[in-house]
């Protein structure tokens, strides 16, 4: 299994178990330092959740620990949303920490769009 050697990758993480192609993933676009994949459970008619390759619990110690990754996953979020023909409207989604709904301990930015959506969200 050569992809416990990448930087970051932790055996019991599901998402890391992801990037490394242990758990399928319709993947719908990547870069060197990214992956972006749909969803399993979609909110939205596009709901593409996009990681960093390597492994930090959540937005703030990425973007404390490696801010141009913090950087390349919005960047591919925006790419997405692109390709999923978005145009520029959609809602991106960070939950940090289990009181505000974040069940995966790796970074992941939820890129959600093709319908209306409300303010404040629920
Ligand atoms: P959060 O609640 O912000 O931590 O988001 C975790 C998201 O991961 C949820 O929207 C789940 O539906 C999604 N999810 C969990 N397992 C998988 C998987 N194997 N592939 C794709 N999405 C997943
Ligand atoms: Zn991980």
């Amino acid at each position: 299994m050569s992809s416990s050697s990448d930087p970051g990758h932790t055996g019991d993480c599901l998402f890391c178990r992801l990037v490394a192609g242990d758990v399928p993933a319709e993947v719908v676009e990547a870069t060197d330092r990214s992956v972006a994949f749909r969803d399993v459970n979609p909110q939205a008619p596009t709901h593409v959740l996009v990681v960093p390759r390597a492994h930090h619990a959540n937005a703030v110690e990425l973007a404390t620990g490696d801010p141009e990754a913090l950087a390349d996953v919005v960047r591919l979020a925006d790419s997405v949303a692109e390709a999923e023909g978005l145009a520029g409207d959609y809602r991106l989604v960070f939950n940090t920490g289990a009181g505000a709904g974040q069940t995966v301990f790796h970074t992941h930015l939820h890129v959600l769009g093709g319908r209306p959506f409300t303010w404040p969200p629920g």
